[in-house]
């Protein structure tokens, strides 16, 4: 009998519990849960071109939001308004350095990348935006720098992760897929794109693409852009209907890394 009280109560116990998770929000975070167990993809633009207003654009036709990796001595104060402006619609601004050096070297000035790392996030941050990302110049910055990128930043592409795109990445080893590299140069077909897509979904990975000018100055085998706006559209076509089907998530590029590693 008494048995029986304890399990009775057990049983209204957790009915109730359960309940209350239901009311006051702990289920949503048991579904959000599940959500990191997604893929998780997000796209980033480089260099600070003029172009980003027209990616920006496409993108907000998918309720999408880029990302944009600025060089911050490109930065002034009539651009920094517009970059203020995508920063508050959520869209993440990375550094990309100050003047673009390659990092790829064990034997540079450890104070000139240290300056790189501190004052592009530094001159960014005056204007009111707050970085936490940053692209390495040329993608790949040596290993023996990454100490330094850890005291500036939350998060680096610095290519350091064997080809990994998974949670087994540090944070600061993170690498990107480019756009122009995987897109075909004589039809400007996305196959190589929509496959990775897929293979990322399938593996639950965090894949950053990258990108630069809008259209791209990267030219196909006919001499025209790699990349134009179509093709961007192409992709995010793909993406939009992943995403509306529930098997993945497109995010901006600080939300994306936060929620890959939550
Ligand atoms: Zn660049």
């Amino acid at each position: 009998m008494r048995v029986l009280y304890f399990k009775l109560r057990e049983f209204f116990f957790l009915g109730g519990l359960s309940m209350l998770m239901m009311g006051c929000g702990l289920h949503q975070s048991i579904t959000d849960k599940d959500d990191h167990r997604k893929a998780i993809f997000s796209f980033v633009f480089d260099d600070l071109n003029a172009t980003d207003t027209t990616v920006k654009n496409i993108f907000d036709e998918y309720n999408f939001k880029p990302s944009f990796a600025l060089v911050s001595k490109k930065l002034n104060a009539e651009t920094a308004k517009l970059y203020k402006s995508y920063y508050e619609e959520g869209i993440s601004i990375l550094s990309h350095s100050i003047t673009h050096p390659k990092m790829r070297d064990s034997t540079l000035d450890v104070a000139m990348i240290n300056r790189e790392f501190q004052y592009s996030k530094e001159t960014i941050e005056k204007y009111g935006i707050e970085v936490t990302g940053f692209v390495t110049p040329n993608s790949y910055l040596h290993p023996q720098y990454l100490k330094l990128a850890e005291e500036y930043y939350e998060y680096s592409f610095t290519n350091n992760n064997d080809n990994k795109f998974d949670k087994s990445v540090p944070k600061h080893s993170l690498a990107r897929y480019g756009i122009e590299a995987n897109i075909s140069s004589v039809d400007h077909n996305i196959e190589t794109i929509v496959s990775r897509i897929d293979s990322a979904i399938a593996e639950k990975e965090l894949l950053v693409f990258y990108g630069h000018q809008m259209p791209s100055t990267y030219k196909d085998d006919e001499g025209n852009s790699r990349v134009n706006t179509e093709d961007l559209r192409n992709i995010l076509d793909y993406l939009k209907a992943k995403s509306d089907n529930n098997e993945c998530k497109v995010l901006s590029a600080d939300a994306a890394v936060a929620e890959y590693y939550n």
